[in-house]
């Protein structure tokens, strides 16, 4: 029978990562599906990776992963892919936003013949107004220029092996995973929930977070803001030609254009545009640095596996 891998990323959840496995065992046992979970403590500073040696020494359907610090969410979630040996993998966050009767409809979906499962929110929980209009318009960029349908997305996701071999794959370092697995193709549909309320512990997302995930994401995936630069120089270019032949006509027709003001508006705003795409060109060759170190993206300290230490 085809068995299921759960891949779980976990950073300070000693509040909720032993209720989660819990949970989980209960309903995939009494769904009688073969399973495995592996639980990525991301560098935790508190009592998780304690707890997660405690389940994972226990009981052989549980890995066990420990980072060497924190490297973030995506990282952690390349390595339970990367662990995980099931025939099909699924990817949930450990503090039970994603509601777990979901992951069985998900499984059944897969069984069907699905190979890509999205989670897609229905509803985006408990949210400040601006997070949600900067989040609005972070996937509106990211779905028109990646092709694929973003809005909503998530990283709730089942993936057959073949799709977990493909991102696993692909070579970059900054892995953007809720667009990745769309990239890879396959048949695909969607799966809709709502986000619960976290019901312990906190978001480990501040805005400055989210802010540089965007901008990241959107460096990693689209080279548009490249062609947003060249497009404004075109623009300035026929500016100045308007202006040019302006000024020609003014000064054969006896009057020359006094241009202090003018001047001094035209330098600035010529100034700070050629700045501004400095700093996009220098983001992206800060990007390509990162990328061409070909640091690894995570360091594991230590692997439970099979009620075993490696
Ligand atoms: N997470 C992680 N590494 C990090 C930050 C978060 O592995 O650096 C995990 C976290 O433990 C949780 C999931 O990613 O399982 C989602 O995080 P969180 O609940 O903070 O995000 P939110 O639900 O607020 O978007
Ligand atoms: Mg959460």
């Amino acid at each position: 029978m085809s068995r299921l891998s759960v891949v779980l990323p976990a950073y300070n959840e000693e509040l909720m990562i032993v209720k989660a496995c819990r949970t989980l065992k209960k309903l995939l046992d009494q769904e009688r599906i073969p399973y495995e979970l592996v639980l990525v403590d991301d560098g935790s500073t508190d009592e998780t990776w304690n707890q997660i040696e405690e389940i994972s020494m226990q009981d052989p359907n549980v890995t066990g992963v420990h980072f060497s610090r924190n490297f973030g969410k995506e990282a952690a979630i390349v390595a339970g892919l990367a662990q995980a040996g099931g025939d099909a993998v699924a990817v949930m966050d450990c503090d039970l936003q994603h509601p777990p009767e979901k992951l069985i409809e998900m499984f059944r979906l897969w069984e069907q013949g699905y190979e890509v499962i999205e989670g897609v929110k229905t509803s985006r929980g408990k949210e400040n107004m601006l997070h949600r209009k900067s989040a609005g318009f972070f996937y509106r960029i990211m779905s028109r220029t990646t092709g694929f349908d973003m809005q909503n997305a998530s990283d709730f996701k089942l993936l057959d092996r073949k799709a977990v071999q493909s991102v696993l794959s692909m070579p970059e370092r900054s892995m953007f995973f809720r667009a990745t697995s769309s990239w890879v193709g396959y048949r695909s549909t969607s799966v809709f929930f709502e986000v619960k309320e976290r019901e312990a512990g906190e978001s480990k997302w501040s805005t400055r977070a989210l802010i540089s995930y965007a901008f990241r994401n959107i460096v990693a995936f689209t080279t548009l803001p490249l062609q947003f630069v060249t497009a404004g120089a075109v623009g300035c270019f026929i500016c100045s030609l308007i202006l040019l032949v302006y000024s020609l006509v003014r000064y054969f027709t006896g009057h020359a254009v006094e241009g202090y003001t003018t001047l001094l508006i035209v330098l600035l705003f010529i100034g700070s545009a050629v700045m501004m795409s400095l700093g996009i060109i220098g983001y992206y060759i800060a990007r390509i640095y990162e990328e061409v170190k070909r640091r690894p993206r995570y360091i594991v300290s230590k692997i439970i596996h099979g009620g075993e230490k490696d």
